[in-house]
């Protein structure tokens, strides 16, 4: 983005906040010549630029003047005035369908069709070319009927082009049960201040009011004032269409860059019809030959000025560590990070821009772009950066460090009729620590964010070889030093050798006469030899994904290592956990927000473990050239690693784990009056209104029993143990896992004379009929392999018998439960479900 566009920009940007002049006498359209445009506009304000537009004050309508037909040029929907409910996800700078479209003049009609490249011919033959056009639907967006025309150009009525739902908010409302809304014209109209014309590109916004009769959904309610009527504002823009100076470039599965995939019927029948290239943005040495060179024009990233100043300056350095990355594929100062000028609009197609969105509950964030269809060129990159997710860190970071104990002893410390010593509460309210912990994972979530919209795509593998990507997810990084936490080195700062490897890959310019496909195979080779391993959102997300290194907010090459640290960082901070973890002036019950995460840290850490059981290694590999086979393509987790997996994850739901401290307990009340709901981080209580520690322990042990007992982990142990009797096999699992729950003493429980073991007694009991039920779930799943089922209900069987030699009630309605369950398995059942897992991901 050169910087001489903003200036000249000026000169045609139109404010038409001040209305227009009284319109002129507006000719009645009869059966004679058309009228002249100027006939048609007097007196009306005119919006120079790119597409010039007219605005008619008398009549509240926007007409607009089209001179090129049949000529291609972008057209992109957004949302500059969001929703503000992650829930929806209708939020502010949300980029909607971008499409190569044209005008076509068709008599006394103009039509805006939508061209179709998903389906194309790279041919030079345009017979060849038309007839891959004409198999395939294109989309007339719009028809406008022309009311004045000179010299070609004409004048069309674009109102109710421009004041529709082209964005889809409607049916994103209707989709997410919010109610079926619709636009009443009535409320809905153009929005002056944000429609501009300038050189390049003409942007046209609108304010648009959604009714309904149907009562709304609670997340209307909770965030509009009034839930039957929804307005936001909707945003157009008509961009000129990128020329034909950028060279697309092809894809590798092996380097996280995303692809744009269409079909190519100009390809040779023997070669794929698929083709993929990558979305990337235009990027040119100013002295291609240079090792190191300026950029023809960099790229420039501009900050939300709306961001407080804090928040601002960590953005603004996290997205700049980019910067390292195209210095490593060859170019000086190509990335550039800069605060939003004043006037400038952020949905002004020229800037890309990184948004700073409220939201009424915490959400994700998201980068997304605006692409040339075509090519995959990014023609502006569009960053949403959650407000609330950095509240997040800060009670993450409150539960681990108790940042307050200082000030809670300072007012327990005061003596009777002494006066308060009240100096903490100058400072108590931004405990430095956390506050610095929040603005470290800001900066990463910055350059994450940038990231995405610079075209790269999550690699969840990064994290295994040090912190090698900014687009991992990262976690805090806890370590322990003397029995106490340390922060300090929470996240990581700077760009990773990863993200260069990817830029090296989407962005090296090789020096004139070089063979591309040889420059970049080398980009990829001297990746690999360096351990540059890329495992994406498939392989690491999904509850059955199988690779031991992708993972999301995990640390480290070892995660059962990493998970043992992480229970010892637990161990000490829950050891801490109490009146210091909360701000004085708090009700006490807010502490539950703040166990939660802390209750839970090793979640994720848990995740990244259970991969190793049933797991494989195994790399996006290709065939090359050369013909050899690449190194580990894919290698089955050792017995003994798999096994070391399976302790450690069993270990997570032993009651010395699982248990709270009494002394916890009695610090938690029940919601204070005034505090009720609206907090995503609260456990299930299965007791009202009083802190369930047993509803907390099922949640933390479902996690690790859920995740073993998941079908398709359990059929690749199976599989695997077919292959090779040293491998554990599914039979092995479960029945670790029965021998390391019900193979205790299951204490005497209610019915039964005396203590039942106390609240170990009833965590204990609790996982057991956890156990249980999961592996009855697994037994009737038809998502099951027939053999998994078999094992399941094997261990069923086998519980049962153990179980009938015992008299306590709880042994005895486990063993009748699963008695009714083995004659009629496929009888829905009707044992409470156990609580579900409450939100928690750092996002
Ligand atoms: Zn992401």
């Amino acid at each position: 983005m050169p910087r001489m566009r903003l200036a000249r920009s000026v000169v045609f940007l139109v404010c038409l906040v001040g209305g227009s002049p009284a319109a002129a006498q507006v000719p009645e359209t009869g059966d004679g010549p058309p009228p002249t445009i100027a006939s048609r506009v007097a007196g009306l304000t005119r919006v120079e630029g790119f597409i010039p537009l007219f605005w008619d004050a008398r009549r509240g309508r926007l007409l607009m003047e089209i001179a090129r037909f049949d000529t291609e040029l972008l057209y992109a929907v957004s949302l500059p005035a969001g929703l503000g409910s992650n829930t929806v996800g209708l939020d502010r700078g949300q980029p909607g369908p971008t499409d190569i479209v044209v005008f076509e003049r068709v008599g006394p009609k103009v039509l805006l069709l939508a061209r179709n490249y998903r389906f194309r011919a790279t041919s030079g033959n345009a017979a060849e070319r038309l007839a891959v056009t004409d198999s395939f639907a294109s989309s007339v967006l719009w028809g406008f009927t022309v009311e004045a025309e000179d010299d070609g150009r004409v004048l069309v009525d674009a109102t109710a082009f421009f004041v529709r739902d082209a964005h889809g908010v409607a049916p994103r409302l209707r989709e997410s049960k919010q109610g079926s809304f619709s636009v009443d014209e009535s409320r809905s109209a153009v929005f002056l201040p944000h429609t501009k014309g300038f050189p390049k590109n003409t942007e046209v916004e609108v304010t648009l009011t959604f009714t309904s009769g149907d009562p709304a959904g609670s997340e209307v309610q909770a965030v509009a004032p009034s839930a039957q009527a929804v307005t936001i504002r909707e945003h157009h823009s008509l961009v000129e269409a990128p020329d034909e100076g950028y060279a697309p470039r092809r894809f590798d599965p092996r380097v996280g860059v995303i692809p744009i995939i269409f079909y190519d019927y100009g390809t040779p029948v023997t070669a794929p019809l698929e083709q993929r290239w990558i979305m990337r943005h235009r990027l040119q040495k100013k002295d291609p030959t240079a090792t190191q060179s300026a950029a023809v024009a960099p790229i420039v990233y501009y900050v939300d000025s709306g961001a407080p100043e804090n928040v601002r300056q960590a953005l603004i350095e996290g997205a700049s560590w980019w910067n390292q990355a195209f210095e490593a594929a060859g170019f000086v100062d190509a990335f550039q990070v800069r605060v939003l000028p004043p006037g400038v609009d952020p949905m002004d197609v020229r800037y890309n821009v990184i948004n700073w969105v409220h939201r009424t509950t915490r959400g994700w964030s998201y980068g997304s772009s605006i692409v040339d269809p075509r090519t995959g060129e990014i023609v502006k990159g569009v960053v949403t950066l959650d407000s609330q997710r950095v509240r997040q860190n800060v009670l993450i970071g409150s539960g681990l460090e108790a940042p307050w104990a200082a000030a809670n002893g300072a007012a327990g410390g005061c003596a009777a009729g002494a006066a308060p010593d009240v100096s903490y509460l100058a400072q108590a309210d931004r405990p430095a620590d956390v506050e610095a912990l929040a603005l470290a994972r800001l900066r990463q979530l910055s350059a994450h964010e940038v990231g995405h919209t610079l075209g790269y795509e999550h690699n969840f593998a990064a994290s295994s070889y040090g912190r090698a990507s900014v687009m991992d997810y990262p976690a805090p990084l806890v370590q322990v030093r003397d029995a106490r936490l340390d922060l300090s080195r929470a996240y990581a700062a700077g760009i990773g050798e990863y993200d260069k490897f990817a830029t090296r890959y989407a962005y090296s310019q090789f020096p004139p006469g070089t063979d591309e496909a040889a420059g970049l195979a080398r980009v990829v080779n001297d990746g690999l030899a360096g351990g540059m391993l890329f495992i994406g959102d498939d392989d690491a997300r999904r509850p059955d994904a199988a690779h031991p290194l992708a993972s999301l907010w995990d640390n480290g090459a070892d995660a059962v290592a990493s998970l043992e640290q992480q229970l010892q960082v637990r161990r000490i901070a829950l050891g801490q956990f109490g009146l210091g973890s909360l701000p004085p002036g708090t009700p006490l019950s807010l502490l539950e927000a703040r166990l939660l995460p802390l209750y839970l840290h090793h979640r994720y850490q848990l995740q990244a473990a259970l991969k190793s059981v049933g797991g494989a290694y195994f790399t996006y590999a290709i065939r090359t050239s050369a013909g050899s086979q690449p190194a580990d393509v894919q290698r089955i987790v050792a017995p003994a690693e798999q096994r070391r997996a399976l302790d450690a994850v069993l270990s997570t739901i032993d009651p010395e784990v699982l248990v709270l401290p009494q002394r916890i307990l009695d610090l938690i009340p029940p919601a204070a009056y005034g505090y009720r709901g609206g907090i995503p981080e609260m456990f299930p209580h299965e007791t009202g209104p009083i802190f369930d520690p047993v509803a907390a322990a099922t949640v933390a042990a479902d996690l690790a029993v859920t995740g073993l007992l998941q079908p398709a982990r359990a059929a690749r142990l199976e599989l695997f143990h077919a292959r090779d009797a040293a491998n554990p096999g599914f039979h092995e699992v479960v029945r670790a896992l029965l021998r390391h729950t019900w193979g205790q003493p299951a204490g005497r429980g209610p019915g039964a004379q005396g203590a039942g073991g106390g609240q170990s007694g009833e965590v204990r009991r609790a996982v057991q009929s956890l156990v249980a039920t999961r592996l009855m779930d697994l037994g009737a799943s038809p998502a099951a392999a027939p053999g998994v089922r078999a094992v399941a209900t094997s261990g069923l069987r086998r519980l049962a018998a153990q179980l009938a030699r015992s008299t306590d009630a709880h042994s005895r309605e486990t063993k009748d439960e699963i008695e009714r369950f083995l004659t009629r398995p496929n009888t829905p059942r009707t044992p409470t479900p156990p609580p579900p897992v409450p939100a928690g991901e750092p996002i």
